[in-house]
């Protein structure tokens, strides 16, 4: 008979990012509450862990290939984030 709150919960939890996604899939939650991808910078319109999974094992395979543990892609993901948040411009 309670089921009708299980469902709800479970459907709250589908649509919120997850921190974890950050470093198993290198996206970030941007301001609209969406998964921006920190390596094409492509947002998606879901939260969704399978939409997640399927951008970055398609399109960024070379990325999981060279950094296959999970330590070493923590590590690239927080080079990425460092990168995004200082926009530099070499001056000549
Ligand atoms: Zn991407």
């Amino acid at each position: 008979m309670a089921s009708g709150k299980e469902r709800e919960e479970l459907k709250k939890k589908t649509e919120e990012f997850n921190q974890d996604w950050t470093e198993s899939f290198a996206f970030i939650c941007n301001t609209d509450g969406l998964p921006t991808c920190l390596i094409c910078h492509e947002k998606l319109a879901h939260n969704k862990k399978s939409n997640l999974e399927r951008h970055f094992t398609t399109k960024h395979t070379q990325f999981a290939g060279k950094y296959p543990t999970c330590d070493a892609r923590k590590n690239a993901v927080e080079e990425l984030q460092k990168k995004k948040k200082t926009v530099k411009f070499h001056a000549k």
